[in-house]
């Protein structure tokens, strides 16, 4: 049987659904995902675009190119706002979304995570309990630095 999950934004009229378990879910404390989110890390549950469905709603999208030149593509629902998805540019991403993983419906916290991100920038209040820590992210080779207010270098 195929494990199948739903989820949306907080008004309810973007829904998605999800097919199988992910590619990887992680937490991110980069300083990309702390503006996005708005908050101190993201967890970001990656599946092959197919496998991911948008049921109902509308997105709006917002690109960046990152620090090191990947190409962030983030979705969100054009009423609420709820940053649900994103795909990233280069390395392993090319055909997976990223899925804000707040976002399932109840049991929401349903996939295993296996590890934290960006440490570097991460709030000094979290401890997140997975098997692995990365100071940075495997993919990270700064091209043009960020302005500091999106440096998490020295964070
Ligand atoms: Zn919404
Ligand atoms: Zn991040």
């Amino acid at each position: 049987m195929i494990d199948k999950h739903q989820g949306g934004c907080l008004c309810g009229r973007l829904r998605f659904s999800t097919e199988g378990e992910p590619e990887r879910a992680s937490v991110c404390h980069c300083r990309t995902c702390q503006l996005r989110t708005g908050s101190a890390f993201s967890v970001s549950v990656y599946f092959r675009i197919v496998k991911v469905s948008v049921l109902s709603g509308a997105l709006l999208s917002y690109t960046r190119e990152s620090e090191s030149g990947h190409r962030w593509d983030i979705r969100r629902c054009e009423n609420c706002g709820t940053a649900l998805f994103w795909t990233i540019s280069g390395y392993d991403w090319d055909g997976l979304i990223g899925v804000a993983g707040g976002c399932f419906d109840p049991p929401a916290f349903w996939y295993s995570l296996t590890r934290e991100v960006f440490t570097r920038s991460r709030a000094p209040f979290c401890t997140i309990e997975v098997p692995h820590h990365l100071e940075t992210h495997p993919a990270h080779a700064p091209r043009h630095p960020d302005p500091p207010r999106l440096d998490g270098s020295g964070a």
